[in-house]
C-alpha cells in the first residue's frame, strides 16, 4: 500500500481542495520547496511534509507539483478528483 500522507486545503480562493505527498516517491530533492517554501519542509526522515497546505496561491501550488522530479506530490480538487499528475 502507498505510504501517502494527506493535507486538506481550506482557501476559499483556491480550487485546489487536498495535498497528498507519497512519502515512498519522495526522495528528499527538495524542489518543493525551491518554489514554495512556506507549503513544504523536509522531516526527519529526508521527505517532504506539508507543513502550510493554505500559504500558496493554486499557480505556485501546482508548479510545486510540476517541480518534483519523482511526481511524489498529488493534488486533488474539491470533489476528491485529481488534477496533478494527469
Ligand atoms: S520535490 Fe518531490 S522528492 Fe523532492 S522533497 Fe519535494 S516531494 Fe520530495
Amino acid at each position: 500500500m502507498a505510504n501517502t500522507k494527506e493535507y486538506i486545503r481550506n482557501r476559499a480562493d483556491s480550487k485546489i481542495g487536498k495535498i497528498v505527498v507519497d512519502r515512498d516517491l519522495c526522495i528528499g530533492a527538495a524542489s518543493c520547496i525551491a518554489v514554495s517554501g512556506t507549503t513544504y519542509e523536509l522531516d526527519g526522515d529526508n521527505k517532504a511534509i506539508v507543513s502550510g497546505a493554505d500559504s500558496a496561491d493554486d499557480a505556485t501550488l501546482i508548479m510545486s507539483a510540476e517541480s518534483c522530479p519523482t511526481k511524489a506530490i498529488l493534488l486533488f480538487d474539491k470533489d476528491g478528483k485529481q488534477v496533478f499528475p494527469k
